[in-house]
């Protein structure tokens, strides 16, 4: 038996990564998986792999900071498998790496529209649905970014700092509707999003990485999987109790 069984899991971004990860792992422990994402090859391509492995999976082309493409989408997957028990809210961006005085307000707006509004859009629009079924299970990626700071990527930082927040706010709006809403702060993960910030890094991609790992107690960077164990148990009914959490998994970089 597995520890997703019966439900519906829609995940943003879900074609690299940590969604890919999340989509993967969720779809072995039972989950109908809808793999949303605007990078359509790459998403078709993991479905495949699913599919082969005998899971229940489809791809949809969505881009989480389009409210409007986000309502349609969220309605054919409710339609497509009758509800929506759980919304990795999983999409996201770095941006720009300037100091905050030379970062024009569209370089800004580009983050907070993908990483802010992308998590307002997907809970707003999932959030109909859940209530009709009873409940469910909002997870939404925050970030150590989001609990502390570094000199670098501003508007990432006021991002995943009003992730950590929408959080307990929504945690307890919808807590009497059997909604729970938690968010996951990962620290550095080697995926797409972290290797496009070392190649763009002023010390190179493997000197960029050594310090990264020397910025995490344990000595390395993370991996996807090490985030989609803690999103699969704040899916699932073992963390039935769990609202309006943080779940930090960081290879100790915030215990400093
Ligand atoms: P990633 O490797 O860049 O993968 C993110 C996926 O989301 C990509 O497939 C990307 O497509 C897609 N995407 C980008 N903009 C989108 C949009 N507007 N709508 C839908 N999909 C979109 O990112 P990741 O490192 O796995 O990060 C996933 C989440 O974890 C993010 O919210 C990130 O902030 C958070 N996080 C990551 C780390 C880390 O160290 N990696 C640490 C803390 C928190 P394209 O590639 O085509 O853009």
């Amino acid at each position: 038996m597995g520890r997703l069984d019966e439900k519906v899991a829609i995940v943003t971004g879900g074609a690299m990564g940590i969604g890919w990860a999340a989509c993967y792992l969720m779809a072995k422990e039972g989950a109908r998986i809808a793999l949303t994402d605007i990078a359509d090859d790459e998403g078709n391509e993991k479905v495949k792999l699913l599919e082969k492995e005998g899971r229940e999976a489809l791809f949809w082309h969505l881009d989480a900071s389009e409210e409007a493409e986000v309502k349609r989408v969220f309605s054919d997957i409710n339609q497509k498998w009758g509800k929506i028990d759980i919304l990795v809210n999983n999409a996201g961006i770095a941006g720009v790496d300037k100091a905050t005085h030379e970062i024009s307000s569209e370089e800004w707006n580009k983050v907070i529209s993908v990483n802010v509004n992308g998590v307002f859009y997907c809970t707003k629009h999932a959030i109909p649905f859940m209530k009709k079924s009873g409940g469910g299970s909002i997870i939404n990626l925050s970030s150590i970014y989001g609990i502390i700071s570094a000199p670098d990527i501003p508007p990432y930082h006021a991002s995943k700092g009003a992730v950590r927040l929408m959080t307990k706010t929504d945690a307890l709006i919808y807590a009497q509707e059997g909604i729970r809403v938690n968010s996951i702060h990962p620290g550095y993960i080697w995926t797409p999003l972290v290797a496009d910030l070392a190649k763009r890094s002023a010390e190179g991609e493997e000197a960029f990485r050594k310090k990264l790992n020397s910025l995490h107690p344990l000595g390395h960077v993370g991996e996807p999987m090490d985030i989609a164990y803690g999103i699969v148990y704040l899916a699932s009914d073992e963390s039935k109790f769990v609202t309006g959490s943080e779940l930090v998994i960081d290879g100790g970089y915030t215990a400093q």
